[in-house]
């Protein structure tokens, strides 16, 4: 287990003076990271049109994080007051250890522990047992309820009965509340905004829509792709009545609840509201490399320390360092904007 450290040096001048006293992970702009959004494979089964190439080049098996890279970083990361975490990938389910993974995660004592999945391979075997290790939450990716669209979106032959039966069989075991994120995309998807609704009500789910962000392998995301939060809204209260919600401040969403039912409908509008200014997320994709921010090619590799007989310490001291380097925010809204040169596949959603 690892030994903290006394002072950590980078507590900017602004940071709330119970953080100076912690071991704390800040950046230069003052905001406390907490939530470590850990991708632990880059394979899929799925190519969707908004996220992977159909000829995708994954990372080497060589490079990939042991199940005891990803324990440990895990672990340093928290001793640096990490208390969320999200696995993700690529496809987790893929991932041959995420069972001993979950497993392990489940004792370390994080205040919060969420999985993000396509929802293609959940077995209800699987799901109780990640309840039973301490899995809190489950997200699952669902872009449209029509078969035919499914195939043309995922670019696979997958069962849209067989992932609403995971939903469900998520929901059963507990691992509530389920989350269902679908990205909405002008002249693909943004006919069945309202169907979306009527399906939170009808599974009682938390049914997120997002907006579509420029990290679309075929590098095709524009704006007018966008279909905004606000529209979104719009059309929804068109047919339900909706009452908002007070968010965390961390919250990525902006959530509502219906008045006539459970299920609540949120909205991730990272392109037309960003919410940087209260982000406290880090990236750690498969093969060890932080990325402090989603829309910053910025990053920096933790595999050499890892292999190299790195202590504890100096693991720290690099989360210290790279986090200073998270930017201030995406400038999306600005003709300077260059789009990141990674996928959210490998970065991990
Ligand atoms: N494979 C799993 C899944 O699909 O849920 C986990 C990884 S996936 C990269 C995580 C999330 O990123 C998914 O909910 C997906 O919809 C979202 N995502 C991927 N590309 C996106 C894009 N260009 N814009 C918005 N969201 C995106
Ligand atoms: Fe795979 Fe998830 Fe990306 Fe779809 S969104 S290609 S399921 S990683
Ligand atoms: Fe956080 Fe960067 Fe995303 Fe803004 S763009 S919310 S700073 S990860």
């Amino acid at each position: 287990m690892s030994t903290p450290l006394p002072i950590l040096k980078n507590i900017p001048p602004n940071a709330p003076s119970a953080a100076r006293t912690e071991h704390a992970l800040f950046d230069s702009h003052g905001r406390q990271i907490r939530d470590l959004r850990l991708s632990v494979t880059d394979r899929c089964n799925f190519r969707c049109i908004y996220c992977m190439a159909p000829d995708v080049k994954y990372i080497p098996k060589m490079k990939l994080l042991r199940l005891d890279e990803f324990i440990r970083v895990i672990d340093i990361a928290m001793s640096l007051g990490i208390n969320k975490l999200r696995i993700t990938g690529g496809e987790p389910t893929l991932y041959p250890h995420l069972d001993t993974l979950l497993q392990e995660i489940g004792k370390m004592g994080l205040k919060d522990i969420a999985l993000t999945t396509n929802g293609s391979r959940v077995r209800k075997q699987w799901a109780e047992r990640w309840k039973e290790y301490g899995l809190n939450r489950v997200t699952v990716s669902l872009d449209t309820l029509q078969p035919q669209r499914k195939d043309a979106i995922t670019r696979s032959h997958t069962s849209i009965v067989s992932v609403i039966e995971a939903i469900d069989t998520l929901r059963d075991v507990g691992l509530e509340p389920v989350k269902v994120n679908a990205v909405v995309m002008r002249g693909v998807n943004d006919d069945e905004i309202i169907d979306f609704a009527d399906f939170a009500l009808e599974h009682e789910i938390d049914m997120r829509l997002i907006e579509f962000m420029p990290l679309d392998a075929g590098r095709r995301w524009e704006k007018r792709h966008v279909v905004t939060a606000e529209e979104m809204l719009t059309q929804i209260r068109t047919k339900h009545e909706l009452i908002a919600e007070e968010d965390p401040k961390a919250s990525t969403s902006i959530n509502y609840r219906f008045n006539s039912g459970n299920g609540r409908i949120g909205f991730i509008a990272s392109v037309s509201k960003a919410f940087c200014g209260s982000c406290d997320r880090m990236r750690m994709m498969a093969d060890g490399t932080v990325r402090p921010c989603l829309f910053s090619d910025e990053e920096w590799s933790i595999l050499p320390l890892l292999r190299g007989g790195a202590t504890d310490d100096d693991l720290r001291q690099f989360f210290i360092d790279a986090m200073w380097t998270k930017s201030a925010g995406h400038k999306m809204d600005r003709d300077d904007f260059e789009r990141p040169n990674k996928t959210m596949s490998t970065i991990g959603g």
